[in-house]
């Protein structure tokens, strides 16, 4: 296929570049218009950041087999001896663990926090608990399945960094004396309720979703998506693969979003300055 017609006529098919280049206008486009527009990200976006998909071929937990289903009972059933495990990680940090401290937000997390910033982007969920959306300066966010650099009072709801664990174990809140775990929510345990609340009231004001790196199947996230998509709003997804979503959107970019979004953002920028000019 390296012979390629220098003169083709319109009814040919487009080139894949074309293709991806006019999916990447129509997106624009769609975000331009949009009232209210969400994104919602997941494991893919981490990927590109070098951390490893939890399934799937290359997944951690087909290597290492899945947590244990009833993982947040086991935690209060002994906060202690999962404290005392955290601390060993740290002290002894594996691949796993020094990949997620060492990991770096991708320009897919930068364009993002700039899509935010240029009041284009309204609000985040992901799914994903590495805080590189932080880290790239998004806001207005919501991590619905929590932060694993933040610890949580299950009495209080107060949420703080952490960098050492303390000595006395297991760790309390400094306002409520509650009990600390990480934020990160665990098999077993609930969606914490703020957060599930976050996520519900940007779902319904939007009127645009952009799907960036999820495979839009692990619920509740997934059903926001679909709910958007009921509602009539489009749906704009990147993603290198297709998903059970896929068909469902208005616009779909079979490319990595560390690739995708900074083309977007340029792509609105230029037209900004147009209409700025015009
Ligand atoms: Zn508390």
């Amino acid at each position: 296929m390296t012979n390629h017609a220098p003169n083709r006529s319109p009814t040919q098919p487009a080139s894949p570049d074309e293709a991806l280049e006019a999916a990447l206008a129509q997106a624009a486009e769609l975000l331009q218009r949009a009232r209210y527009c969400i994104a919602l990200t997941g494991a893919g976006i981490s990927a590109e950041s070098g951390i490893p998909t939890y399934r799937g071929k290359d997944g951690l937990w087909t290597k290492t087999g899945e947590p244990p289903l009833n993982q947040y009972q086991r935690f209060l059933a002994d906060p202690t001896a999962y404290w005392e495990t955290q601390r060993q990680r740290r002290e002894n940090p594996d691949e796993l663990f020094a990949t997620l401290r060492e990991a770096v937000p991708n320009d897919g997390h930068f364009s993002l926090a700039e899509l935010e910033r240029l009041g284009i982007l309204q609000h985040t969920i992901t799914q994903n608990i590495d805080n590189l959306h932080r880290l790239a300066g998004s806001e207005r966010l919501t991590e619905i399945h929590g932060n694993s650099h933040y610890t949580r009072c299950l009495a209080c709801n107060a949420r703080a960094p952490f960098d050492e664990i303390p000595e006395a174990l297991p760790p309390r809140c400094e306002d409520c004396g509650g009990l600390l775990k990480s934020d990160t929510v665990m098999f077993g345990e609930p969606i914490p309720r703020d957060r599930l609340a976050a996520c519900f009231h940007e779902a319904e004001q939007a009127d645009c979703l952009l799907l960036a790196g999820t495979t839009a199947v692990v619920t509740p996230a997934a059903d926001f998506a679909w709910d958007i998509y009921r509602r009539g709003h489009p749906l704009i997804e990147i993603n290198p693969e297709p998903t059970v979503i896929s068909d469902h959107c208005t616009v779909t970019i079979r490319a990595p979003a560390g690739e995708a979004l900074p083309r977007i953002v340029d792509q609105l920028k230029r037209s900004a300055a147009r209409s700025h000019d015009s």
